[in-house]
């Protein structure tokens, strides 16, 4: 099962991607996890990453094409992977059909998760990550028992550095001009679902759960 989630960002697609995978067992492929890592590393590619990524815009095409080559080719995706925050321009789309046709895959379903802006703003700019163990929490609607304290492994709780206002904004403006026409490059493709998640988060993994079966 190859799945893709597509979405502003904010909309739930990371929170979703960690449960399905848990679900139906197979990875999460989020480059924006795999770049924070590069960039705590100090590898090549995070130090090619690490500007565009402070400013809320886009990492250049060839890095995280080059990434996800990379990682769909390991053992545990052989079951299938889930994209999350890839392919996020036209360019990168049409990078992953040949990737995936080399390697004679398809991809299942497109599923875009959709919000209104100033609930995205709203919920980025609240929102902490547990560092061990990738639990999210907002400091309005799901605040953990301790401050910064993880309810459910007791890790630390982190801010990423690009939550905050004037980044967020930026990243908005860049996924309506540079991601949402990758929509229409899967709409046109069939397998391209939308689902409301301006919903409680159970209704939509319920919602993304009919739709990957
Ligand atoms: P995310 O965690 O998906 O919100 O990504 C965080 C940041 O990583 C983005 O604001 C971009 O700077 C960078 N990034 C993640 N995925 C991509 C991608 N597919 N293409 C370009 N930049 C990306």
């Amino acid at each position: 099962m190859n799945l893709i989630f597509m979405g502003p960002p904010g909309a739930g697609k990371g929170t979703q991607a960690r449960q399905i995978a848990d679900k139906y067992g197979i990875p999460q492929l989020s480059t924006g996890d795999m770049l924070r890592a590069a960039v705590k590393a100090g590898t090549e590619v995070g130090r090619k990453a690490k500007a565009a990524m402070e400013s809320g815009g886009l990492v250049t095409d060839d890095i995280v094409v080059g990434i996800i080559a990379d990682r769909i080719s390991d053992a545990d995706c052989k079951k299938g992977f889930i994209l999350d925050g890839f392919p996020r321009t036209v360019a990168q789309a049409r990078a992953l059909d040949s990737m995936l046709m080399e390697r004679k895959l398809k991809i299942d379903h497109v599923i875009d998760i959709t919000c209104d802006t100033e609930a995205l703003v709203a919920r980025i700019t609240g929102r902490s990550t547990c560092a061990g163990c990738g639990e999210g929490y907002h400091k309005e609607h799901k605040k953990p028992k301790k401050a910064g304290v993880c309810d459910k492994c007791g890790g630390t709780l982190t801010t990423r550095a690009d939550d905050n206002e004037e980044t967020v904004r930026n990243r908005l403006s860049v996924y309506d001009q540079q991601t949402a026409p990758v929509i229409d490059h899967y709409r046109h493709k069939g397998a391209f679902k939308t689902v409301d998640g301006m919903q409680e988060m159970d209704t939509v993994f319920k919602n993304l759960c009919a739709i990957i079966g």
